[in-house]
């Protein structure tokens, strides 16, 4: 009987959990989804209304077959008019939790052995067989399979920031933190320039109305916005994909798409780049590190603000802050952040080159996903990076994985039954952190794992805990008959 171990409580370890419900057969799956264990992670755990998804209604989800329905979902709500509508991060987080809580409906009707954690896994290890995963109070859950859906890591502040800044209490690391401020900001700057930059820009707006907002990146530019209306494919992007895939550079590449827009004038830049989203993990995988490195010092910049476009609302929003100049946005290099709040910001303008000071009540840093899995902090990472069980991606996109997710040993031998899926997979497929790309992964895993599970056949009787070794090994609940969410308190 295979036993399989989901780590991460976020939308990424919630998929994997319900397509392993609704396909695993007899797998039993323990899911580690940490205290608020609710599918949610940083994504859309946010209360805030403003903060939209950047993927229309028709295009999120999170499996992706059978009850796959958040326009659905969301009109049964009256939340939103249609599919093509961006509607609010807390809206997806319901329909997650409700889809999650249907999938374990279903598999306790069933009689399925499984078990969701309201714990920390803070340490991995090989044992004969499959892994030991310990949880943060003392307990641990024994598996064959172990899959790492850990999201982004927690920011690192910029090397530029002094002790004193991160000291003052003026200096905010975590940008969904701010709620929990109480205190007006005169003037608020934002590092960087991307979605979070953006969602944060918007909350800071309504909640501080007299605050001036500055925001800094190096190339100034925020993201670009979807169109109001679904668009037209462009009609020639099958043709387009297959040169692109023939390719073996980047500058070559950017060559065929320029030439694509300029010989289809009528056609929108955006429907191109999203025609690219099928082939994107094989042209980064065609990249040899060389070029994964030139790709990331020229055009990352450029490719995530057209990629990662925002909801047509929210670029209306930054607009209008633009131009009544409560926003102000430098193309610039930050040199240093020191004081103890105020704090002053030391720039280098882009364009001029000439270096100036900004000073802020409250500086947020929302430099965008952190993948650097050699400096991270996160507990569990460091342990399997230090331990021989993973190895970071040498551009610090994640770790090092076989294109099924896999995850490679410090000898780059694909370790049997240790997965990663989202973010930590960046340095393998480049594209793989959005719910569209995370739910076709985590429908695959299930079913290579169930397929897997069926060849080795099940000798294990129902309801057993695999052999205790030391420590208190969790067993299954005997009868899963709590609703989600109050599985197992451990
Ligand atoms: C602000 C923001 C907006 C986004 N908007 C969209 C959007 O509109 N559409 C879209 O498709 N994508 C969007 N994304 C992309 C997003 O990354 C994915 O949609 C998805 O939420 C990723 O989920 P995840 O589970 O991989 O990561 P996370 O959301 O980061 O969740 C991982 C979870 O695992 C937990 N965890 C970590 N370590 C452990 C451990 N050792 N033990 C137990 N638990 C652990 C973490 O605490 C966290 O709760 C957005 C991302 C962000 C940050």
């Amino acid at each position: 009987m295979t036993e399989i171990a989901i780590i991460g409580g976020g939308a990424a370890g919630a998929a994997v959990f319900g397509a392993l419900l609704r396909h695993g057969g007899s797998t039993g799956v323990h899911w580690i989804a940490g205290p608020a264990a609710n599918g949610r992670g940083v994504a859309y755990a946010t209360a805030d209304e403003r903060h939209l998804l950047n993927v229309r209604a028709s295009g999120m989800g999170l499996y992706p077959d059978q009850d796959e329905e958040f326009a659905q979902f969301a009109a049964d709500r009256r939340a939103g008019a249609g599919g093509a509508d961006f509607l609010s991060r807390r809206l997806f987080g319901d329909f997650i939790e409700a889809q999650v809580q249907r999938r374990s409906e279903a598999a306790r009707r069933q009689g399925r052995r499984f078990a969701v954690h309201r714990q920390e896994a803070v340490h991995l290890e090989r044992q004969a067989g499959g892994y030991r995963v310990h949880l943060a109070d003392g307990t641990a859950v024994d598996a064959d399979v172990a899959v790492l859906a850990l999201g982004a890591l927690a920011q690192r502040p910029l090397r530029a920031v002094s002790g004193d800044a991160l000291a003052s209490g003026a200096y905010e690391l975590d940008p969904w933190r701010l709620p929990q401020r109480t205190h007006a900001p005169r003037r608020l700057l934002v590092i960087g320039t991307g979605l979070t930059a953006a969602d944060t820009l918007l909350s800071a707006a309504y909640r501080w109305p007299h605050a001036e907002l500055v925001a800094v990146s190096r190339h100034g530019l925020l993201p670009l916005a979807h169109s109001p209306l679904p668009l037209a494919p462009y009609p020639w992007q099958q043709d387009l994909n297959d040169s692109l895939l023939a390719c073996t550079g980047v500058a070559p590449m950017l060559r065929l798409v320029r030439t694509a827009l300029r010989t289809a004038p009528q056609t929108d830049w955006r429907s191109v780049i999203d025609g690219m989203r099928p082939v994107n993990a094989r042209l980064w995988q065609g990249l040899t590190l060389a070029r994964r490195k030139q790709f990331l010092r020229h055009l990352r910049w450029l490719w995530e603000a057209a990629r990662h476009r925002t909801a047509p609302q929210t670029a209306q929003t930054l607009q209008q802050l633009l131009e009544e100049g409560r926003l102000q946005v430098h193309a610039a290099r930050v040199l240093a952040v020191d004081g103890h709040g105020p704090l002053e910001v030391g720039i280098r303008d882009r364009a001029s080159q000439a270096r100036s000071t900004l000073r802020a009540d409250l500086v947020v840093q929302a430099t965008g996903l952190d993948t650097a899995a050699a400096y991270t902090g996160h507990v569990l990472l460091s342990q399997l990076l230090r331990d021989g069980l993973a190895v970071a991606d040498p551009l610090q996109l994640g770790v090092a994985a076989q294109p099924d997710g896999r995850l490679l040993d410090a000898h780059g031998d694909a370790q049997p039954g240790l997965y990663a899926i989202g973010s930590l997979l960046r340095g393998n497929l480049w594209e793989c952190t959005a719910m569209p790309e995370i739910r076709a992964a985590a429908h695959a895993l299930a079913q290579a794992l169930a397929q897997a599970g069926r060849s080795a056949g099940d000798a294990t009787d129902g309801g057993t805990a695999p052999p205790r070794r030391d420590g208190t090994v969790i067993p299954f609940p005997r009868h899963n008959d709590m609703a989600f969410g109050e599985f197992a308190e451990t």
